[in-house]
């Protein structure tokens, strides 16, 4: 697994050799302080890429949604063409005929100096993603926050991807617990948000329709290729506050993120759901038609 260390630099720095501020570390060479804030406290942002022939998926939407978290969390601006520079070696350090993912990482840094640390890690997928056809089993679970969190209590970081992910690993352990594979969570007063990795998309009809981010959600890059894809069909693209009770009558449903793509739902909370298999093979086959 390629590793890329980062000598991260302020929005506003003067041009410069992009390429000397990126370092591949070698296997077994150390790479990280173990001060530092990101593995201590979770204290930093992160972003997950898709990379298919060498090339990273939705970078543009990717880069945004990183500078939206550093500006939640009070970070430095990243700097865009390093960031895409790096994001770029990274992705072509990869087998180009097998899929992968980029781990993104911006930390606080150490305490004290305030400088923030940034590396990449690149991963090759180790299979071919047959949930893209078999499809998903999944559970909703209560995410303990109410609709109106972002508003009340923005200081909890709705819509950042923070490090702070050890909530969403233990919600997938109990979906498996519970003998299913993932999990939708649930505002505390009854609306569906996403997955603790995904976004959830479900169809009514010729109507697709995913929750709005404004209820403290991620903005997902996935769903809105998915949207580009399905308005490009003629289907009606939807972002809505939706109740639990309506999962049960969408007439399919998917978790999408960018690497797994799209997975349809089989059975939520161990109930047959429909299953759109045209779709959902059009859906995957347009997110992996992707030229950036
Ligand atoms: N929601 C959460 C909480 C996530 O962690 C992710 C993926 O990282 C997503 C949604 C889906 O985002 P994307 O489609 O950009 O992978």
């Amino acid at each position: 697994m390629p590793v890329f260390m980062i000598d991260v630099l302020p929005a506003d720095a003067p041009p410069t050799d992009l390429d000397a501020t990126v370092r591949r570390v070698d296997d077994g060479v150390a790479t990280l302080d173990v001060r530092d804030l990101g593995p201590s406290r979770g204290d930093g942002i992160f972003e997950t890429i898709g990379v298919i022939g060498g090339h990273p998926q939705a970078l543009d939407a990717h880069l945004a949604r990183l500078a939206n978290s550093a500006a939640l969390l009070d970070l430095p601006v990243p700097h865009e063409a390093q960031w895409r520079r790096a994001i770029g070696r990274a992705a072509a350090s990869l087998p180009a005929d097998r899929q992968g993912g980029l781990k993104v990482v911006l930390t606080r840094g150490l305490e004290g100096p305030g400088a923030p640390t940034g590396w990449i890690v690149a991963t090759p997928a180790d299979g071919d993603f047959p949930e893209r056809e078999t499809g998903i089993r999944v559970v909703t679970l209560d995410r303990g926050y109410a609709s109106d969190v972002a508003v009340r209590a923005p200081w909890l970081l709705p819509g950042a991807k923070t490090l702070s992910y050890a909530v969403n690993m233990a919600a997938l352990r109990e979906a498996r617990r519970r003998g299913a594979d993932d999990v939708i969570f649930l505002t505390s007063d009854g609306f569906v948000m996403e997955a603790p990795t995904s976004t959830v998309i479900l169809r009514f009809g010729d109507r697709i329709v995913t929750p709005r981010t404004d209820i403290g959600i991620l903005p997902g890059t996935s769903q809105l290729s998915v949207f580009a894809f399905a308005a490009a069909r003629g289907l009606h693209t939807v972002e809505a506050k939706i109740p639990v009770a309506r999962l049960a009558e969408a007439d399919a449903a998917w978790l999408v993120s960018s690497v797994r793509l799209a997975a349809p739902i089989t059975h939520l909370n161990a109930a047959a759901m429909g299953v759109d298999v045209e779709l959902t093979r059009a859906m995957n086959d347009a997110l992996l038609a992707r030229q950036a």
